[in-house]
């Protein structure tokens, strides 16, 4: 099986890392691997400065890799555009695990805290140190703060545990077995950050 992450995701993700114009690079460097940065200014009609500067931010999160060219009468530098879908799914991981530590810290922190609320809509629950020093009248609408049932708060956040762990382990174990000898590569490919 081939782990398949598909083209709305990338999009999404280059959306989220680089803003709408990364979104358009993207669409068109999955269509057109090899693409310079020129090209894509006069095909996007975006500014050629903001074209480098969106495709730096992508090599930098390790999502896209260039190779570096000379033009032949006039040595002048190109730089062709990749988007590695090997670099895309260590950045997905990547990004998964950081909010699997984020959620574990969340579901302890609603396990060890009882909170209080004022039912009011728009009115955030308070821990019980925050609500003592209230003298458990919300601070902001003053109603008084009852004690909060967060089961189903905690129940919510470790269902979404369980899902982030199954994806990352069926993605860990796809990694495994596609990964392949090292070919020799010509560019320079960003690793994914840490
Ligand atoms: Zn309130």
């Amino acid at each position: 099986m081939l782990l398949h992450i598909d083209e709305d995701t990338i999009i999404e993700l280059a959306v989220l890392v680089g803003g709408e114009n990364a979104g358009k690079i993207m669409k068109y460097l999955l269509k057109k691997p090899g693409i310079t940065d020129e090209e894509l200014s006069r095909i996007l009609q975006i500014d050629i400065k903001e074209i480098r500067k969106i495709l730096h931010k992508l090599n930098e999160q390790g999502i896209l890799h260039y190779e570096l060219a000379r033009e032949k009468d006039t040595g002048h530098r190109i730089f062709r555009w990749y988007v590695g879908q090997e670099q895309v799914t260590g950045f997905i991981i990547t990004n998964m695990k950081k909010i699997l530590e984020r959620l574990e810290e969340r579901l302890e922190y609603e396990k060890n805290h009882q909170f209080y609320w004022c039912e009011t809509k728009g009115c955030r629950k308070l821990p019980f140190e925050e609500a003592l020093d209230n003298l458990f009248k919300c601070p902001v609408c003053g109603k008084p703060l009852q004690p909060v049932n967060n089961e189903e708060t905690i129940k919510a956040i470790e269902l979404k545990i369980d899902e982030i762990k199954r994806n990352l382990e069926q993605i860990s174990r796809v990694k495994k077995i596609e990964e392949k000898p090292i070919i020799k590569e010509k560019s320079k490919a960003a690793k994914p950050k840490k």
